[in-house]
């Protein structure tokens, strides 16, 4: 394909891995981003608060690999912990405190803890040496013409980038472009002008929980080299204390601390701001054992100085308009935290894409082998981008209502014995009947590179087949018992038994299904 310019609007993870997979197809690559560049010290980061860990796992790792780096990926999880599975905290009714590990997997696989910032500074040292890259920082995106394919930024942070006019107005810069990807978050302003140019669908929500950070530190009282000993707990797993409505939880860092994250009802909040003194027996109560790994000053100083931040759920579709723009990772479809996939998915939305701009370019260069004019890459593109919207829609909007549904399943289903039964059985036939292909939905998820779509059919159909074996194994003595009867009773009418197997049969129907 022609080499074309592309614009990258946001150098977050997802904006970052755009543009290294635009760079490494040739591509003149600029990208704008609103803030200071993150490598520079004095730049505040996302949130405000000390940068966030989270899970990687394999969809994001897949797309990293296939970035076209060996020493990215490689950079990447040298950095990372691997996490085996949670560890939910609680209390026996005696008052003894328990941890209990629940694997993530039966089949041994990890995800990892990786520092969000970490992760988006290697991405930014590869591109930065790339001659066909250029950064625009404090840039911010204001306007976009999609049509004529022209973008306004207003330069940001005047005193230090003498980014004022003469009459001491923030400067505007106008760009022209071939194709803008638009991976500015979740108050995307690219989405914002995007829905001028396309018949949008768009909903959001916020719900009704606000988060906030705190720091376990690390383990002070041993000297010892050794990688677990640096920890208070353990550094292989991602820690839930489940309070029910409520939920606290916690992320190895490789310094041996652990950033850990508070879920909570605003009107959890606002009762615990109006007296902060509240918060050490509300922990002790909700989430025990917190308390002896941060210091009550602590909890108190970090819930008084962290914001509360609210969460926010994002659906929409289109994603693009014509060949000249798409919005990708959380622009996209901003997603509550409770299933560790919103960057994943987001890195995931960058492979998915290129793949198609590829398959499209291939496809229309070799159909006409007799037409030796050179394809038109802008039709080539709005193919791609079309097909993009198409499927990348329907798995977007099933992982945004999984992450939705995995917060009751983290902060209450994890002690529930109905959810236990499910994990073992579903666990049990993926290891000793592995061709009926049966696995959990957390293993499809995190483990695989299956569509999100084609997961929530799959779960929900290995859903109903539990249930009617379930109920098979509840109801066959009874019923053996009735038949049994019959026969002895009233020998010679065989009815009951027709039934039974036109059930039974019936039963199979449901399997193969
Ligand atoms: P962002 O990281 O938001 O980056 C967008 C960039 O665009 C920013 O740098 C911003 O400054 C810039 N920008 C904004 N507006 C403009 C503009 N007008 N002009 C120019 N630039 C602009 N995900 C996981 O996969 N696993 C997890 O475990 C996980 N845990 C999470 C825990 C919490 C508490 C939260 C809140 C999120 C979590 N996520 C997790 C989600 C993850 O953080 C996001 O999905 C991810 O950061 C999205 O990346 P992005 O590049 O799309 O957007």
């Amino acid at each position: 394909m022609a080499k074309q310019k592309v614009i990258v609007v946001g150098a977050g993870p997802v904006g970052s891995l755009a543009a290294l997979y635009a760079a490494n197809r040739g591509h003149k690559v600029k990208i704008y981003e609103l803030r200071s560049d993150l490598r520079d010290p004095s730049t505040t980061p996302l949130n405000f608060t000390k940068s966030i860990n989270l899970a990687l796992s394999e969809r994001g790792i897949n797309a990293i690999r296939h970035a076209g780096s060996k020493s990215l990926i490689d950079h990447v999880m040298m950095s990372t912990i691997p996490m085996c599975g949670r560890m939910i905290h609680g209390k026996h009714p005696s008052g003894e405190l328990y941890e209990e590990s629940q694997l993530y997997d039966v089949h041994g696989r990890d995800i990892y803890a990786a520092d969000r910032a970490e992760l988006n500074k290697a991405l930014l040292d590869i591109l930065e040496k790339m001659p066909n890259v250029k950064f625009y920082f404090n840039h911010k995106l204001t306007g976009a013409d999609f049509k004529r394919k022209v973008a306004w930024f207003e330069v940001q942070n005047s005193e230090k980038s003498s980014g004022k006019s003469s009459a001491g107005r923030p400067k505007e810069v106008e760009v022209g472009f071939d194709f803008m990807l638009g991976a500015d978050g979740a108050h995307s302003s690219v989405r914002y002008h995007l829905m001028k140019y396309t018949r949008m669908d768009y909903q959001q929500e916020y719900i009704d929980t606000l988060w906030c950070e705190f720091q376990i530190g690390p383990n002070r009282r041993r000297k010892s080299e050794s990688i677990f000993e640096r920890f208070l707990i353990s550094p292989n797993h991602l820690h839930i204390w489940p309070g029910k409505q409520f939920m606290f939880i916690a992320i190895p860092s490789e310094d041996g601390s652990f950033t850990c994250t508070l879920f909570m009802p605003s009107a959890n909040y606002v009762y615990l701001e109006a007296d902060t003194s509240k918060l050490p027996s509300f922990f002790d109560h909700y989430f025990p054992g917190v308390t002896s790994l941060i210091p009550p000053k602590e909890l108190i100083a970090s819930f008084e100085t962290n914001p509360h931040l609210p969460l926010i759920n994002i659906k929409c579709k289109p994603y693009h308009f014509s060949d000249s723009v798409v919005i990708l990772g959380d622009a996209a479809h901003a997603m509550v935290p409770f299933y560790g996939q919103g960057m994943n998915a987001g890195l995931e939305d960058v492979r998915t894409l290129f793949a198609l701009l590829d398959k499209h370019e291939a496809t229309e260069e070799s159909n006409d082998p007799a037409n030796p004019a050179p394809a038109d890459p802008s039709v080539q593109r709005s193919a791609a981008l079309a097909e993009y919207s198409a499927v990348r829609a329907p798995d977007a909007h099933a992982i945004n209502d999984l992450a939705l549904q995995n917060y009751t399943e983290m902060r209450a289903s994890v002690l529930s014995p109905a959810y236990r039964v499910r994990k073992a059985l579903e666990e049990w036939l993926s290891v000793y009947v592995p061709r009926l292909g049966w696995q959990t939905k957390y293993s499809r998820v995190s483990f695989s590179n299956e569509r999100y779509s084609e997961i929530v059919a799959k779960s929900e159909h290995q859903g109903k087949v539990l249930t009617r074996v379930l109920q098979v194994l509840f109801w066959s003595p009874l019923v053996l018992g009735v038949v049994g009867y019959r026969y002895w009773r009233y020998p010679g009418q065989p009815s009951m038994l027709r039934n039974l197997l036109g059930y039974v049969g019936g039963l199979g129907r449901g399997f193969r299904g």
